[in-house]
């Protein structure tokens, strides 16, 4: 009897940055006030996301997240995302988006520069 073949649903993996999409908005939701939600992705999958204002003051307070987890990882208890373990960061703009000259000063004052 021919095996039947394995019926590949397909399996729609959720992506970390839908994930993270769906936490930006919720951000820029409770926020007013922001133009933009600073990401900065951790080594270890967690994630440190803030709202901040169109003068690159921060519009919410810094909110820590694991995908699919009920909390963040051990790591991040103990030491809150160290800096050292960033791998990324940007700011997710709120549409419409700053002017060129906004989003360079806000990101140098979030982000710093590298
Ligand atoms: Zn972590």
């Amino acid at each position: 009897m021919p095996q039947k073949q394995r019926d590949r649903k397909s399996r729609t993996v959720p992506s970390p940055e839908s994930g993270e999409q769906a936490m930006i908005e919720g951000i820029l939701e409770g926020s007013p006030d922001a133009v933009g939600v600073a990401v900065i992705r951790l080594d270890c999958g967690c994630r440190k996301m803030a709202a901040v204002d169109v003068s690159g003051d921060p519009a919410s307070k810094i909110i820590m997240y694991r995908d699919n987890a009920q909390s963040i990882c051990d790591q991040c208890k103990d030491d809150h995302g160290d800096f050292r373990r960033v791998v990324k960061q940007f700011i997710s703009w709120k549409k419409p988006e700053p002017d060129q000259a906004t989003m360079a000063m806000i990101t140098a004052k979030v982000l710093g520069s590298e």
